[in-house]
């Protein structure tokens, strides 16, 4: 069965890659530019995982977890943090992230942490 993923990263280069490079290992993709637009995009999607980044305008990684804790979403998603913030691994810990990735990521490692997401 295919997954589905959705990439939420203010970097459109960012996003572009990951959806090119998750497209290839055979995931559906989805991508938004913020915390917005993916509340946005979960009303008509529900994502295998998400791949969240931290630092965005408009509403971060980390306001995006709480309003889905809020609408008492949280628990449908696993989370996958990828940031270049120096705090992400506690923000991670915080927000019950599944892994925290730095950027730039290693892509194997990607891949082997958005494999187990998506098949726990
Ligand atoms: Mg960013």
């Amino acid at each position: 069965m295919v997954s589905t993923v959705l990439v939420v990263d203010d970097d459109r280069g960012l996003r572009e890659t990951l959806r090119a490079l998750l497209e290839l290992e055979g995931y559906e993709v989805a991508l938004a530019g913020d915390g917005l637009d993916a509340l946005r995009a979960l009303e008509g999607l529900s994502p295998d995982a998400i791949l969240l980044d931290l630092m965005m305008p408009r509403m971060n990684g980390e306001e995006f977890v709480q309003e889905l804790s809020r609408r008492g979403r949280r628990a449908e998603f696993p989370i996958i943090i990828l940031s270049a913030d120096t705090r992400a691994r506690q923000t991670a810990d915080q927000v019950g992230a599944r892994a925290c990735l730095p950027k730039p990521f290693d892509v194997d490692d990607l891949l082997n942490q958005l494999e187990r997401a998506v098949t726990q």
